[in-house]
């Protein structure tokens, strides 16, 4: 068999496995959305069912035999060419998903479920020990799953590995430390500042029905064609690229904050955006049709939330017309106060409710203390002693309660450990490629002002959308903006909104 011969049918193999696994996305998506409630017994059957069919396709042996069959060849030689891109990411996931073996999965799998069931009455009593034989147990088996895959340096880096492929735990830590830092002490200077705004003007009556006309038009506006997607209603926001032609994003609604569902729908239609931009109709299947890693994906979606849904410039066009839509609670409020108002800054102890400059702070917290409990520094029983003295120390506040400390975010039940980072890598690059992108386009945020975002999404769309897996994050970040990763870039957006904001 030629080597092109081979790559012709891995990808063939590959676009099959994609297509099954999609139907798996359909399926995902529904559950979450609209069965009903006993419906779950019979939907997580299907599921599995649709999970196992891939995985055996994938990790089959003939997969293998392919990939060797292509890579000795001149296939690879570019390595920035499609074969090459689809080669060398395919080898990846293969190698990580044949690693494992499948006692470790299905083990893994059970423990998970139970572990996740077990946290949610934990969190719900505040009752730290019932959940710790639990955590120890999925951190044991998150430790074997870390040697399975082998690794370099410590544990934690083949468990990172799997969300944010190519990066390490010592080179996020160098840019998280000094971010740190400077957010601590960004964080104190707010709190003493003299102005504060006005928060309570987002907290007055919003009509759902009126929400969500309004999120429609603002996802419509920024570029999410809803000829090729839909927004729906869910407990947990998320948004899930099906396939060409389809992706979904959901949002929920509180009748009584203005933030919760506008930001969400913003932040769910940036991820959707990256999804609509890749070439999925040439590449669908493959990793030239699929997204770098969860850190550039968060990117995408903080950069539509925040740069542009928190700027200034954005409310100076859609305030008018959200004050069209809600005459009551808008009447006479004025693009400063409401810019304010959408900025408000306070510490607060729970992760998803957390404005721009608390929430990597969570973040960092959280991923210092898996590392160390993975690395084998920090014993579980000690989280919610070392959870809260660290939460003292950065956010200035004492936590009452685990459920409000330790215990708020399912990730470490689920087995998702290596995940928390990319919230904050994700952060990290919005700021880096927005800035880049301002130097790169005149005029960018005027534009915003007469509701025109064509020229960034075009940006995007050429920068990062298109690429697929091309590049790695890091490459990638290097690519477009020509530096490496780094905190100024974040740092420096924040304090520039805050000063104005605040007066600081
Ligand atoms: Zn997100």
């Amino acid at each position: 068999m030629t080597p092109q011969a081979a790559y012709d049918e891995l990808i063939k193999q590959i676009k099959e496995i994609s297509l099954l696994s999609s139907c798996g996305s359909v399926l995902g998506w529904e559950e979450r959305t609209y069965m009903p409630r006993q419906g779950a017994g019979l939907r997580s059957d299907q599921l599995g069912l649709l999970a196992g069919m891939c995985h055996e396709k994938f990790t089959s042996p003939r997969i293998g035999e392919l990939l060797a069959a292509a890579e000795a060849s001149d296939l690879t030689k570019d390595p920035t060419s499609v074969a090459a891109v689809n080669i060398r990411e395919t080898r990846h996931q293969y190698n990580r998903a044949t690693k494992l073996p499948k006692e470790l999965v299905e083990e893994l799998t059970k423990t998970t479920s139970l572990a996740q069931g077990e946290w949610g009455i934990a969190r719900k009593n505040s009752d730290f020990k019932h959940f710790l034989p639990w955590l120890e147990k999925v951190l044991g088996l998150t430790r074997k799953v870390a040697d399975a895959y082998g690794w370099k340096g410590e544990p934690y880096n083949a468990l990172l590995d799997g969300y944010e492929p190519g990066a390490t735990v010592d080179e996020i830590e160098r840019v998280f430390e000094p971010l740190r830092v400077d957010l601590v002490e960004l964080l104190a200077r707010i709190q003493k500042a003299p102005k504060k705004p006005d928060v309570s003007l987002i907290e007055r009556e919003y009509n759902v029905e009126l929400q969500r006309v309004f999120g429609e038009m603002v996802a419509a506006a920024i570029g999410f064609d809803f000829t090729a997607g839909r927004l729906d209603i869910t407990t947990h926001p998320f948004c899930t690229g099906i396939g060409p032609g389809d992706t979904r994003i959901t949002t929920r609604y509180n009748p009584r904050r203005f933030n919760d569902a506008l930001f969400g729908i913003m932040h769910e239609a940036g991820h959707g955006l990256y999804e609509m931009g890749i070439d999925k109709k040439t590449h669908f299947g493959t990793p030239m049709g699929e997204a770098v890693s969860l850190g550039i994906h968060e990117s995408q979606s903080r950069m539509w939330e925040n740069q542009v849904g928190r700027s200034k410039e954005f409310w100076v066009y859609f305030l008018p017309q959200a004050q069209r839509i809600f005459r009551e609670s808008l009447a006479g409020v004025s693009v400063d106060a409401f810019y304010g108002a959408i900025n408000y800054v306070t510490p607060s102890y729970i992760r998803v409710e957390a404005d721009e400059c608390t929430y990597n702070l969570h973040i960092l917290l959280r991923f210092e203390l898996e590392r160390a409990m993975v690395k084998g520094d920090l014993k579980p029983t000690d989280i919610p002693g070392e959870w809260n003295s660290r939460f003292k120390k950065y956010f200035g506040i004492d936590v009452d309660k685990d459920a409000n400390g330790c215990l708020q975010d399912v990730h470490w039940s689920a087995g998702l450990i290596g995940y928390f980072p990319t919230y904050t890598l994700g952060n990290l690059f919005s700021a880096q490629f927005f800035g880049k992108a301002k130097a790169d386009i005149p005029g960018l945020t005027q534009q915003f002002e007469r509701g025109d975002f064509s020229k960034l999404l075009a940006w995007l769309r050429t920068n990062i959308h298109e690429h697929g897996q091309r590049y790695r994050a890091r490459d990638l970040g290097q690519k477009v903006t020509g530096q490496p990763l780094s905190h100024k870039p974040l740092i420096d957006y924040l304090k520039g909104k805050y000063a104005e904001i605040y007066g600081i």
